[in-house]
């Protein structure tokens, strides 16, 4: 029998006439223009010569200069596999001429073709390769996912994740941790996490309090998750005593359009663009589909629209390419798919 698919319906939202963040008070409000408070902000920064920091290429090399590696690797990139991520690893293989160490961890939800574009990358390039997959967050992500909470399950996951990379660096003696992140994920601060637990982002806060809520009082009740970390400050102070380790990402110094990258990483390194994702043209996990239709359904917007609005605001990518981007392109059966793997006893 073929079941029709189920239709995903959310309440709409007012949305900003400028970039892509709908009206979610307390944190983003429109004004009686239609222009969000972030958007106001950012002309308020720019109005101040001192206020806008560009990047260039130079700085980049500056930074790889002055960070060299006394071990066998120069850098450890994180690679999820995504044309970000993947395009990382290329430029600090072939552009900077590194040794670069990749590194990506599974939680058990990722995509597999996500895993195989790490792995022809990694093996085309002729790269080390450091494999990471356990279950430790499986529990935690279940009761998530059937908890009234409104914690990002994003969240948890990044600082996990941004942990492990920490104690990888360590453990090979790397000085520089490479990411992906583009330019809407860049902050003028030295690091954000990817999925934005960055508290101190007024698009962040009340989506930061649900995740810092949730982890205070779990981690008591749960031995096996006692030592894990509350915020991605709590992670950084934890590695910097151990190791220290700068963390950058070369989109934020190049003037590389994603379009121009893809074609190079699917000509050279066998990179596809997986079947379905969100938002489109991405490459994500399984566990955000859920990640994102309950950020939907709890705040009326992710991360992804904080990232696009960024890129918005900043002209490098229009407001209508965003929209399209960002439109849920999944249904009912495909979180219902990803709910099965979480939670296969659970009869749903
Ligand atoms: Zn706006």
């Amino acid at each position: 029998m073929d079941a029709a698919h189920t239709k995903i319906t959310l309440a709409s939202r007012m949305i900003c006439q400028r970039c892509v963040l709908p009206e979610s008070k307390p944190d983003i409000w429109l004004d009686g223009e239609g222009v969000c408070n972030i958007c106001r902000e950012f002309d308020q920064q720019k109005k101040d010569p001192g206020g806008q920091v560009k990047f260039l290429e130079s700085d980049f090399i500056k930074i790889l200069n002055q960070n060299k590696s006394h071990g066998p690797y120069d850098c450890l990139v994180m690679c999820s596999g995504g044309k970000d991520s993947t395009a990382s690893l290329y430029y600090m293989k072939k552009r900077y001429k590194l040794n670069p160490l990749a590194f990506t961890f599974d939680h058990g939800f990722e995509t597999e073709e996500a895993l195989e574009n790490i792995h022809h990358a990694v093996e085309i390039l002729g790269i080390d390769f450091l494999f990471f997959k356990s279950d430790f967050m499986k529990e935690m992500f279940a009761r998530i996912a059937s908890s009234d909470d409104k914690v990002v399950i994003c969240h948890p996951c990044s600082l996990w994740y941004m942990g492990l990379t920490f104690e990888m660096a360590a453990r090979f003696d790397i000085p520089l941790i490479v990411a992906g992140w583009t330019k809407g994920q860049s902050t003028n601060q030295p690091l954000m996490s990817r999925c934005g637990c960055n508290v101190h982002q007024a698009e962040f806060v009340s989506m930061s309090k649900a995740t810092q809520a949730f982890l205070d009082q779990y981690t008591k009740e749960n031995l096996k998750y006692k030592d894990f970390p509350r915020s991605m400050e709590e992670v950084l102070n934890k590695a910097k005593k151990r190791h220290k380790a700068m963390v950058v990402s070369p989109h934020w110094f190049l003037p590389t359009d994603p379009a121009v990258y893809v074609e190079i990483l699917k000509k050279e390194l066998k990179w596809k663009f997986p079947r379905l994702s969100y938002p489109g043209l991405s490459t994500n996990c399984y566990l955000n589909f859920l990640s994102v239709y309950y950020s939907m359904k709890n705040f009326g917007f992710t991360h992804y629209h904080v990232e696009m609005s960024k890129m918005v605001r900043e002209s490098l990518l229009s407001r209508q390419e965003a929209l399209k981007l960002l439109e849920i392109n999944f249904d009912q059966d495909v979180l219902e798919m990803v709910r099965q793997k979480l939670m296969p006893n659970e009869g749903i």
